[in-house]
């Protein structure tokens, strides 16, 4: 990564301004996971330990346009603080004289938190005035929050204006270092797997990676778009029908390219997606009859995924299998988060962009064994794409400006 890091420079006794994604589940008042805080617990330590005086901020939720107590930043205050065994003050409004007064109150070492950025509408605007604000109550700017990233936001973009250095966090330097390497420089063979609803959020993902990866893996409703594509009856699973010609595109432009793309050979369906004891069926992808529904990839699908990820130097997924929310059409997608932990094993760099797929392997309690799990569903997808993220662009290259 050529982004400057918090290791590059001085942080002793400067009012450090930490963008960070505090964006969790909040239920009765009490954060409900804290995985995103977790995460970040080594940029914000290293801070405190350097004697910075740091100042976060996050969005969480939508609010609409004002202050909503149901968004309020608070019960995050408390959970890090029990994480980090350090109290954690928090202020009421991220910009104004509230901010100010407790950010110039910090001694070094201490951690203020501010309230939700979105109580401000301007932040998403990436207003240069609100920027402006944030900028004022720190010295230094730390970007740690790679899920925002591909958003250009007020205190995301904007304020790198009005502040330097800005440079990256340890969480988003792991986030860029992991992802950039499989783009860049991955470990032959390296095979993608996507899944997941649609063919339509993914189809740049598609295109960008065709170029890079040895194999491109396909399972989820995607598929079900590709196998229209070839004519198969695909009775009442996902379609996009708008896709299809896109779908033929792709496989032709596979065939053009040295890398492979493997649809699923066989497919579990059932004539009920709702209806808790429908049956289920497993048939070859070209015999779905009449008005089944494909919900999960097949065992020799299964198999033969296995077979690629077992011989992989680098694997990236993005997107379950299966409808994996239900546990009986789980199966493909666990079975791909076991052939990942077992990639890792013997050494192979496995990669899980976040969303859908890193909660199934969350759910698996396998996250641990996973070389890195991405905290940014959006953000990953846009760099799996080859876009600039602007909250990434926005900071210090090494060895010059951005
Ligand atoms: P995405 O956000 O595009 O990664 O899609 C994730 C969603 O795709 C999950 O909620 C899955 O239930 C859904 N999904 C995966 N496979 C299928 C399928 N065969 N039919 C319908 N939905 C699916």
């Amino acid at each position: 990564m050529n982004k400057l890091t918090i290791d590059d420079i001085d942080l002793t006794g400067k009012r450090a301004l930490v963008r960070v994604d505090f964006n969790v589940p909040i239920e009765g008042g009490k954060v409900t996971d804290d995985t995103r805080l977790v995460a970040s617990i080594p940029t914000i330590q290293k801070l405190v330990q350097s004697g910075a005086r740091v100042i976060l901020m996050s969005h969480l939720g939508r609010p609409k346009g004002g202050p909503d107590p149901k968004y309020s930043l608070r019960p995050v205050a408390e959970r890090l603080s029990k994480l980090m065994g350090l109290p954690v003050k928090f202020a009421n409004d991220c910009i104004g004289p509230t901010a100010q007064e407790a950010a110039g109150n910090l001694k070094n070492g201490e951690l203020l938190l501010l309230e939700n950025l979105r109580f401000h509408p301007q932040e998403e605007k990436n207003d240069l005035g609100f920027a402006k604000e944030l900028a004022s109550l720190g010295e230094i700017y730390i970007n740690d929050a790679f899920g925002t990233a591909h958003r250009a936001h007020a205190s995301t973009e904007g304020v790198t204006r009005f502040i330097q250095p800005a440079v990256a966090g340890y969480l988003m330097k792991k986030e860029l270092d992991y992802l950039g390497m499989a783009l860049e420089d991955p470990v032959r063979p390296f095979v993608a797997i996507l899944g997941g609803a649609k063919i339509s959020g993914k189809i740049d993902v598609i295109s960008n990676l065709l170029d890079k990866v040895d194999t491109l893996l396909i399972g989820g409703g995607m598929a079900f778009t590709f196998f229209k594509a070839r004519g198969y009856n695909i009775g009442k699973s996902l379609l996009e029908e708008d896709k299809i010609s896109e779908a033929s595109n792709i496989m032709m432009l596979a065939e053009s390219r040295k890398s492979e793309l493997i649809l699923p050979i066989d497919v579990v369906v059932t004539p009920d997606l709702n209806d808790p004891n429908s049956s289920t069926e497993i048939v070859s992808a070209a015999g779905i009859k009449g008005e089944m529904i494909g919900v999960d990839i097949g065992p020799r699908t299964i198999d033969a995924f296995l077979e690629h990820i077992n011989s992989a130097g680098t694997v990236i997924w993005n997107g379950p299998m299966g409808v994996f929310e239900n546990p009986r059409f789980a199966q493909g997608t666990f079975a791909i988060a076991q052939g990942l932990v077992s990639a890792t094993d013997r050494g192979c760099i496995t990669i899980v962009g976040g969303g859908d797929s890193a909660a199934a392997v969350a759910k698996a309690g396998l996250a641990e064994k996973i070389s890195h799990v991405s905290t940014g569903g959006g953000a990953s997808l846009e760099f799996l794409e080859g876009k600039t993220l602007p909250g990434v662009a926005a900071l210090n290259n090494k060895g010059g400006n951005r």
